[in-house]
């Protein structure tokens, strides 16, 4: 069935199950991992500590066991009249690097150009929110919401823009304290069309 090919596109493993055995071992693990930087998993204010990062993780990770796309088809209406770009700036998004599983975290903006589709603002929020929560890396969250929009809403383009600062950079290694990475997919007329492509521009710009 076509779904397997899509599920590799966006990077969708199977369902997993996460059951209450493998709670306890992810649990075992947290304490190994305390035990190597030096710490006491047995003193008093680390008893509940494996229990709190194994849950922390199952939230941050949700967007394993949630279909983005179904966020947003079964919110799509409509609308003949309206052929303007629909922007979504500043969309805060939170997410955690597949290279050391810290934080990294900023802003989305969103942009398409409708063709008699449209889809409600919070789905698209919603829709950026699943493939967060999941293991990535920037430029393929920014890919992964940009051809979903265009293969679920169906537009004329679509442009997305990521302005994210990782923690793996500001908190260890290089420490580059003031480093913002910028990455940005554009389809359909944001790629092929200057005049659509400086329009979103301008608009990122501007105007709050
Ligand atoms: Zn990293």
């Amino acid at each position: 069935m076509a779904q397997d090919r899509k599920s590799l596109i966006h990077n969708l493993p199977e369902r997993s199950t996460r059951s209450e055995r493998d709670r306890g071992k992810a649990e075992d693990a947290v304490r190994t991992l305390l035990r190597y930087i030096g710490e006491e998993p047995g003193r008093e204010g680390l008893l509940r500590t494996p229990l709190r990062v194994v849950k922390a993780y199952e939230f941050l990770t949700e967007g394993y066991q949630q279909n983005p796309k179904t966020a947003i088809n079964g919110a799509l209406f409509v609308e003949e009249d309206y052929q303007e770009m629909i922007l979504c700036k500043d969309l805060d998004f939170y997410s955690l690097c597949e290279h050391h599983m810290l934080p990294f975290m900023g802003k989305a903006h969103v942009a398409y150009l409708p063709n008699k589709r449209i889809v409600g603002i919070s789905k698209l929020a919603r829709m950026v929110e699943i493939y967060c929560r999941r293991l990535q890396v920037q430029e393929r969250l920014t890919t992964q919401i940009a051809s979903t929009i265009m293969e679920e809403i169906e537009p004329l383009g679509v442009a997305v823009v990521l302005e994210a600062e990782h923690m793996c950079m500001r908190m260890r290694g290089v420490q580059k304290q003031n480093s913002w990475v910028t990455t940005s997919a554009m389809l359909g007329v944001f790629r092929t069309n200057h005049e659509t492509r400086h329009e979103f521009m301008n608009l990122l710009r501007d105007g709050r």
